[in-house]
């Protein structure tokens, strides 16, 4: 069993810097937490609070109830993995795994038996011998992971894992990592700033900026109902696409289109009758077909869709520039027009940002 209980969580670093503003978390046994954000907004921050490497500088810590917010890193049952790896360079890769365990006093045989369990997980039995630098960037992570799970730990606790390793290696890491994850049905807090790893490895994303939660929900509910534009922008990718629009007589326009909503967009935005709000629509959500003309700059063919970066009516205002993410392969020129359309639009509070809902 493992629940972690992260309530009203702030850090203020002794230089008056407050890198985390009210941190509120339930995380329930099992579960695979992902926090993700720009670099500084705070994610490795609650990641190392909850590891004891920070003093948390107000807010309570629970680990299955019981209050941790003030005990030692060594006394909390958790491993972290971190970015750089931490390997020893003098020592085997069994003694890397091994070496905790050693420096506890475990019997050794159960320390052989616990990291050939830990090697054959991770498919790293015949690398045993070699040393660090004999191993590639990914057998390295592997070892770095080995020597968290040898360990038994209640919590795993994982800092940028991947960013080391090269894109190929990244993808197949990923997957070793959500193995690892139904295998050990272990409860794992994962920091990273990509929205990827967010979104494939997640049970549950938390996304920050500047300190604060944006929102926490599944993958699937971030990347459908984002909370505000900061969400919005962050996941999915490319970025959604954003225009000013006015609402007015069942319709969202602009000077560069204009569209006619649906009996359920009329109804979100009964409230916002001749006003401007944001209108989001992601380049997977704009189509060929419609009447909303875009002029091609570029034509990016990603196999089995076509990337249009273009500019809507032809226009060279900021505003009128858009990501299409066409269907199929496509080979428009530069000068062309595309006619499209939004087939799922977003809405966002002009003064707020927040999702209109
Ligand atoms: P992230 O992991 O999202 O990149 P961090 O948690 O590392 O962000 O940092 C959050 C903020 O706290 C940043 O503004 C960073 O500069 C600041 N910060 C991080 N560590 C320290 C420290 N030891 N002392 C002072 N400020 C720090």
């Amino acid at each position: 069993m493992a629940n972690i209980s992260l309530q009203h969580l702030d850090k203020i670093y002794d230089n008056k810097v407050q890198a985390v503003f009210d941190f509120n978390l339930e995380v329930k046994d099992g579960e695979f937490i992902v926090l993700v954000g720009p670099s500084g907004c705070g994610k490795s921050t609650t990641l190392r609070m909850v590891a004891g490497l920070e003093d948390i500088s107000a807010g309570r810590l629970l680990l299955d109830g019981k209050d941790i917010t003030t005990a030692p890193a060594k006394d909390r049952d958790m491993a972290m993995v971190f970015q750089n790896y931490a390997l020893y360079g003098h020592m085997t890769v069994y003694e890397n795994m091994a070496f905790s365990l050693t420096l506890r006093k475990e019997d050794p045989n159960v320390i052989h038996k616990k990291v050939l369990a830990a090697a054959e997980i991770l498919g790293l039995t015949d690398q045993l011998n070699k040393k660090p630098k004999q191993l590639s960037g990914g057998q390295r992570q592997r070892v770095a992971m080995g020597r968290a799970i040898v360990r038994n730990p209640k919590v795993f606790l994982f800092d940028e894992p991947l960013s080391n390793l090269d894109a190929k290696l990244r993808g197949a890491t990923r997957r070793e990592i959500l193995l690892l994850h139904k295998r050990m049905h272990a409860t794992m807090l994962y920091v990273t700033h990509d929205q990827t790893e967010a979104l494939t490895l997640a049970d549950r994303i938390v996304c920050m900026s500047m300190g604060r939660v944006q929102q926490v929900g599944t993958p699937l509910e971030l990347y459908d109902t984002p909370a505000n534009l900061f969400v919005a922008s962050f996941i999915g990718l490319p970025p959604m696409n954003f225009f000013n629009v006015n609402i007015a007589n069942g319709k969202a326009v602009n000077q560069y289109f204009s569209v006619a909503l649906t009996e359920k967009e009329r109804e979100l935005l009964a409230g916002y009758e001749g006003k401007e709000v944001t209108l989001g629509v992601r380049p997977e959500d704009v189509d060929e077909g419609g009447d909303i003309s875009v002029c091609v700059y570029s034509n990016e063919n990603l196999g089995m869709n076509t990337l249009v970066h273009g500019r809507l009516n032809n226009a060279h205002a900021a505003d009128a520039a858009i990501t299409c993410k066409l269907r199929g392969w496509c080979d428009y020129k530069a000068g062309d027009t595309v006619k499209v359309q939004f087939v799922k639009r977003h809405f966002f509070d002009r003064e707020t940002t927040n999702a209109i809902r």
